[in-house]
């Protein structure tokens, strides 16, 4: 479904050179839920940005569905971590959720239809008729999430949807992502720099190096489909999983893998150079 190739973006510009991504490979598979994980300013967003078209890469591409991406693709949608610049304040709540409805060839019916059903998926229909300022953090959230939806993406990409609601609304939130995901069978490339999150959301979880990136390790999330918060994050399991993550995490900063038993799940090596 997503096919990223040999992805490398550097920033130029007023006699700085920042290379953000170094060289990304990975899919991800149709109905796949995938987190990628990393640290702040490995370049997450910049690869989120390069997969959605909106910004060019420097070198390498991105696919979907076996198609180059070169603008924002019909089919994707997305959520960004800054709900509160994402949704237009002096819109009430249906019409935010609309609004990306308007580029399809869709009938006002429809459009309702749809708009309707995305704000009941994340529990929001009593609050169709509010402005968004009047919600909370986690309510503006579920907003932006129930406009990805009504769209009916095929691909969802999220950069950090929950990164800036408080603890109890973040394991909801995760929760209901969960719970669209195997609803409705979207693809979800779901990106954070949380490893328990990573680990609690992800089918699998791509652990990307400290900047300039390359993907550390690929990790298969053999934990149950049916997660929950009170079980799944004290399962012996689990905590396996996450410590794994952070090792390799740590091993990423020093830019060499956690041990040498691990090197051979590796499906990208520490950058060239590294100490
Ligand atoms: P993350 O989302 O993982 O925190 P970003 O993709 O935002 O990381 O940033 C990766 C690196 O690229 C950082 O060093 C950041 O300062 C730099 N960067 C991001 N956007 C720009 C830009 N528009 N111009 C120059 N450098 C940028
Ligand atoms: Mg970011």
């Amino acid at each position: 479904m997503l096919d990223v190739r040999g992805l490398k973006k550097v920033y130029e510009g007023s006699g700085r050179r920042v290379e953000a991504v170094r060289d990304l490979t990975f899919t991800v598979d149709a109905g796949e839920l995938v987190c990628l994980v990393g640290p702040s300013g490995c370049g997450k967003t910049t690869l989120l940005k390069c997969m959605s078209g909106l910004l060019t890469p420097t070198s390498g591409e991105v696919l979907l569905g076996g198609r180059p991406v070169t603008g924002p693709p019909p089919g994707m949608a997305f959520v960004f971590q800054e709900y509160g610049r994402s949704l237009f304040p002096w819109m009430r709540v249906r019409d935010n959720v609309e609004l990306p409805l308007k580029q399809k060839k869709l009938t006002t019916s429809r459009r309702r239809e749809l708009v309707a059903d995305a704000l009941e998926s994340v529990g929001l229909s009593d609050a169709a008729g509010a402005y968004p300022w009047q919600l909370s953090g986690g309510m503006q959230q579920r907003v932006a999430i129930a406009r990805a939806l009504a769209y009916e993406p095929d691909v969802l990409l999220m950069d950090e949807p929950f990164a800036a609601v408080d603890a109890q609304t973040r394991a909801d939130l995760e929760d209901l992502v969960r719970g669209l995901w195997q609803q409705r069978g979207i693809t979800i490339l779901f990106v954070t720099h949380d490893i328990d999150e990573a680990v609690y959301l992800g089918e699998r979880v791509l652990i990307l190096s400290a900047s300039p990136t390359v993907v550390q390790e690929q990790l298969k999330v053999d934990l149950p489909t049916e997660r929950d918060q009170l079980h799944t994050r004290v399962a012996p399991r689990f905590a396996e999983l996450r410590t794994h993550v952070y090792e390799q995490i740590q091993a990423a900063k020093r830019g060499r893998p956690a041990d040498l038993e691990d090197a051979k799940d590796m499906k990208a090596d520490a950058p060239p150079g590294a100490p």
